[in-house]
């Protein structure tokens, strides 16, 4: 066996030699990122209106939010919202939360009214930034809202505390708090394994693993300085995925980073050349498109590109080498990551000469892994498939006030239960082949099935529903409604998937509709998943 694996405890080692993590356990991450200064060079730069930040200013723009927060009465424990799409403003707005140990909570701009309320009463939300076109949302649920415009001309919407009033003139910061390591810093929202979404409790010890074990570390092994490195961001910064990067990570680094808004492949092209963007991470159908796109792109031909990351999602041999061949110039890697287990729950690194794209690359420093069998419990060697357990630094806390999902999911020892089927190469690259979790990856968004099934089941004409994804080419997966009407009900699909639509995120929405006479249930009421997916019919 390799040195890295052993097989009496069954467990995997980093083949990457650790790195030390900061022990002071009196630090946040702000102070941690911060630690780390980059002055000369522009931190964040708005790809429409070419607005600039640079990192001199970074600090200063945070603690003068913080210290317009503190005056609006922010402290210490408070619970706010980020109800915010991407701008180069989001990580100011994150950064200055946590910087006064107060905790964020993001979540997808285009929620619906519902699923915000809940939101709010889970987390015990007691302020949120937003947009202005979402404050009308916000209202009715009574908490003090910061709006965000897009620039600082666009004030005619402020009619609530303006973030461009909060940073503006003078600051008298407060003491700064005492935050411990341990203390929680965000609350993003996933379902793990099974049920319905759950809150992930993150401290700034798990996100300062992030920015040292994934940022920190993937940027070591460049022969360049990273402070040249132009990253392009169309990852919504409301996931981990783009939180953990473009949010905290890349700023202890003093990379530049492009903020789209909004991801338009016509505008992303012109957007890589316009700024010379060096470094793009992305999620499977931004991969495809961009290789779509390549045999279009006269000329330019996307040279400043370095370096593309795929991750969130399977990717399909094809795609990547359609994508590789397209870019023969650009070094491809994938990464792999979990909300529950960090962004460097196994994060694919790849060595200079590796070539083996559809692996997701190396266990990240500091982390352990298992393969486990999940029929018989046996721990698996190199070569053998099995359920992914990962244990680390950045492994979340816990769930939200939810002991029994948090203790099916870690377990005593601390292994976190991926819920993905993966195996081991005799190099120790790591591949997934299957999952075993229920949910539904629509674009590299999350969608828990029971989330819509609570929604489906208060329809009055549906007797029962169970909700399963199906392969599609272009998103991945998309949910599918098995539905069982009620005697008489004319349900149509058109008004089962408008009855969805109207509560959730546009991306959570019902696609298709089967109806059928009975969902298959085990004995003890459990819904048959793989059962359900068998039914699919072949074309949908
Ligand atoms: P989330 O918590 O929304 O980030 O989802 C995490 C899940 O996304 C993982 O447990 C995997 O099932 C899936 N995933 C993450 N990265 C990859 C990847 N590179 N290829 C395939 N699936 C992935």
């Amino acid at each position: 066996h390799p040195s890295w694996y052993s097989p009496k405890t069954g467990i995997y080692n980093s083949i990457h030699s650790p790195r030390s993590l900061p022990t002071d356990p009196f630090l946040d991450v702000v102070c941690f990122i911060f630690s780390h200064p980059h002055d000369g060079v522009l931190a964040l730069i708005d790809s429409l209106s070419g607005t600039s930040i640079s990192y001199s200013n970074l600090l200063t723009l945070v603690k003068s939010l913080a210290s317009g927060l503190h005056k609006m009465g922010v402290s210490q424990g408070d619970v706010v919202l980020l109800l915010l799409p991407n701008s180069i403003y989001y990580p100011i707005a994150l950064l200055s939360v946590m910087y006064l140990g107060a905790v964020v909570t993001p979540l997808n701009p285009l929620s619906s009214v519902d699923e915000i309320r809940k939101r709010v009463n889970d987390c015990g939300v007691s302020f949120a930034f937003t947009i202005p076109e979402n404050v009308k949302k916000l209202e009715p649920l009574g908490i003090p809202i910061i709006s965000v415009p897009e620039n600082e001309k666009d004030l005619k919407h402020a009619c609530f505390s303006c973030f461009f009033n909060l940073i503006s003139g003078n600051f008298v910061l407060p003491q700064k708090s005492v935050i411990k390591q341990e203390d929680t810093a965000a609350i993003l929202f996933s379902s793990g394994t099974t049920g319905v979404s759950k809150g992930v409790v993150l401290t700034h010890r798990n996100l300062i693993a992030m920015v040292e074990l994934s940022a920190r570390f993937e940027a070591s092994k460049y022969e360049y300085s990273s402070s040249k490195n132009v990253y392009l961001d169309v990852l919504p910064m409301f996931h981990l995925y783009g939180l953990s990067l473009f949010a905290t990570g890349l700023l202890s680094l003093g990379s530049t980073i492009v903020v789209m808004r909004k991801f338009d492949i016509d505008e992303t092209i012109r957007v890589i050349d316009k700024y010379n963007v060096t470094h793009f991470h992305v999620v499977p159908p931004i991969l495809t498109a961009l290789t779509a796109k390549a045999k279009g792109v006269n000329g330019s031909k996307l040279q400043s590109l370095r370096q593309v990351g795929s991750s969130a999602a399977p990717l399909t041999t094809k795609a990547i080498n359609d994508f590789v061949q397209a870019f023969p110039h650009v070094d491809f890697i994938q990464g792999y990551g979990m909300t529950e287990s960090g962004t460097v729950g196994a994060c694919g690194f790849n060595t200079e000469k590796f070539r083996n794209y559809s692996s997701l690359g190396l266990l990240a420093p500091n982390m352990e892994a298992k393969v486990v069998d999940w029929n018989s419990g046996a721990f698996l060697p190199p070569g053998r498939s099995g359920e992914l357990w990962l244990r680390g630094p950045s492994t979340m806390k816990g769930y939200l006030n939810n002991e029994e999902a948090t203790m099916s999911t870690v377990d005593k020892d601390g292994w976190l239960h991926t819920g993905d089927i993966v195996y081991f190469d005799q190099d120790g690259y790591l591949y997934l082949s299957d999952r075993l979790k229920e949910f539904i990856k629509y674009k590299g968004f999350q969608i828990p099935p029971a989330d819509l099934e609570a929604v489906l089941i208060l329809h009055p004409e549906i007797a029962d529903v169970a909700v399963t994804g199906a392969k599609d080419e272009e998103a991945g997966e998309i949910p599918v409604a098995f539905v069982v009407k009620k005697v008489g009900s004319v349900l149509s699909p058109k008004d089962v998937i408008d009855f969805v639509a109207k509560q959730v995120a546009p991306f959570k929405k019902v696609r298709k509709v089967v109806f059928t006479d009975k969902i298959p249930r085990s004995v003890t009421g459990k819904i048959l998943r793989k059962q359900l997916r068998n039914c699919l019919p072949s074309k949908l």
